[in-house]
């Protein structure tokens, strides 16, 4: 009996060990979802593309799938079970997506994507194999990996955002997926996608299973976040650890020199300032103070002020590499001004229209707001409207605007004007009518101030010229203050 026991234990440890030392075969019995593949691009060449480089989808997709669940779990029983996975070969925008349920995947790969890769960048098959494939294995990715838990909205640079990304591409990289070419120093641990991926990547150095762990760490961490689940992991903060793996990619570098310039340094009240962070040597950490700006501190690489109050302003910028600091005063660096007339509106993004398309190549309406008295806009009609809509129908009180002449023909020339004021294309409000006007010059600008007291993102000109059946001018500028 006792015997019997010892070759019982015997057999029981060699199968528990054979089982351990063959991993492959705790798989065997993987359970993969249904596939629905639907073809909605067939005739496109994304489509033929794919078709020629995939004969196989079902396979390519299973052993994809496979390959996923094994980096993400190490037991079939931790995976999130799918039981149907719909792939869709579509011709839309971006690359690709995935959507579904708890028990549904549903996928699609964007056919012009294919086409692009292939043609524009002069891909080989095998590379083109490679890169469908690696896309299929992010994209997989999302669908099995756990949602961090309260670690903000999937936007750029955010917790959430770093998580779910870095570890679909951190999949890719280990499935070998992304060449290891395309690790750079710099960026920063949530900007997601590769920066993230190879940081994923030398972390799970240090512990083999790091992409496992942080994968089961968003279901114990709330809210997650990177410095929680390294903490956990590695017993070690984010930040140090983003710096020594800085200092691994690049051994040879030094402290970070602090710059920046900004879209405007004379500029009106609550236009918006966009400041430039031009430092060199890598920085991931940004701290602007802004004096009389709002908001008056930022942590953003480029960020956006307004300023209320007229005045000088200064601005300070400090920032953090991995390894060392630096930081830039700019004193009296902002201006902002009592210019009544405002800000160029017409320099702004806008869309121009005319009434008639009949101008000659060249001579179009958009010459007419492009700030360039060299060119000029041409109808073969003694009148016609112009029309200039501030972009995302932005409203700004007009304070002047200035009619530049065209560089022949003064019987062209307008020689009246009614402007007018709109917010959606349809109600129009006279703002002002001008008689009799005459250029003594060509090229000749002059200038019509306003006092307007409705702020308008519509603006149109109705001009009539002096004789003759064609009406040209060189330029129209306006000037005015953003409502806020
Ligand atoms: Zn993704």
């Amino acid at each position: 009996m006792k015997r019997l026991i010892i070759v019982i234990s015997i057999l029981l440890f060699s199968v528990f060990f054979y089982l351990k030392l063959n991993k492959i075969d705790d798989w065997v019995d993987f359970l993969y979802p249904n596939i629905e593949f639907v073809d909605e691009d067939k005739v496109s060449e994304g489509s033929q593309i794919f078709h020629q480089l995939v004969p196989n989808p079902d396979s390519l997709f299973n052993s994809c799938i496979l390959n996923v669940c094994k980096i993400l779990y190490q037991e079939q029983s931790e995976i999130p079970v799918k039981k149907l996975f719909k792939f869709n070969l579509r011709n839309t925008q971006g690359v690709a997506a995935t959507g579904g349920d708890s028990t549904t995947v549903d996928m699609f790969l964007n056919t012009n994507y294919i086409t692009g890769f292939y043609n524009n960048h002069d891909k080989s098959d095998e590379e083109t194999l490679l890169e469908i494939t690696g896309i299929i294995i992010h994209e997989l990715t999302h669908a099995y990996q756990h949602s961090p838990k309260g670690a903000g909205g999937y936007v750029n640079r955010s917790e959430h955002f770093s998580c779910v990304e870095g570890m679909a591409d951190a999949t890719r990289l280990k499935a070998g997926y992304i060449s290891p070419k395309f690790r750079k120093p710099g960026g920063h641990w949530n900007d997601g996608y590769k920066t993230t991926a190879f940081f994923i990547d030398w972390m799970s150095t240090q512990d083999a299973d790091f992409i496992y762990k942080m994968n089961q760490s968003t279901l114990t961490i709330t809210p997650w976040t990177w410095d929680k689940a390294t903490n956990q992991i590695l017993g070690k903060s984010v930040l140090d650890l983003w710096i020594a793996y800085q200092k691994f990619v690049n051994p040879n570098g030094t402290d970070p020199v602090a710059n920046f310039t900004s879209s405007d340094t004379i500029s009106v009240t609550y236009n918006k300032v966009v400041f430039t962070d031009e430092s060199t040597e890598e920085p991931f950490d940004w701290k602007w103070t802004f004096e009389g700006g709002i908001p008056s501190t930022s942590n953003e690489r480029n960020p956006t002020v307004v300023y209320k109050t007229e005045g000088k302003y200064s601005v300070k910028l400090e920032i953090v590499n991995a390894f060392g600091l630096d930081s830039i005063l700019k004193s009296d660096y902002v201006v902002i001004d009592k210019n009544p007339a405002g800000i160029l509106i017409s320099d702004l993004e806008s869309i121009v229209m005319s009434q008639y398309s009949d101008s000659p190549k060249g001579e179009d309406v958009s010459k007419l707001f492009d700030n360039n008295s060299s060119t000029k806009y041409l109808t073969f009609n003694n009148s016609s409207w112009l029309q200039f809509v501030c972009k995302s129908n932005k409203k700004y009180f007009l304070n002047k605007y200035t009619l530049v002449s065209a560089n022949d023909s003064p019987q062209r020339d307008p020689k009246s004007i009614v402007l007018k004021g709109s917010n959606n294309g349809k109600n129009w409000i006279i703002i002002d009518k001008k008689e009799n006007i005459a250029f003594t010059n060509r090229h000749q600008a002059l200038d019509f101030k306003l006092s307007n007291k409705n702020a308008f993102s519509y603006f149109r000109f109705e001009l009539t010229n002096h004789s003759g059946d064609m009406l040209q001018l060189a330029d129209i500028q306006l000037f005015g203050v953003p409502n806020v």
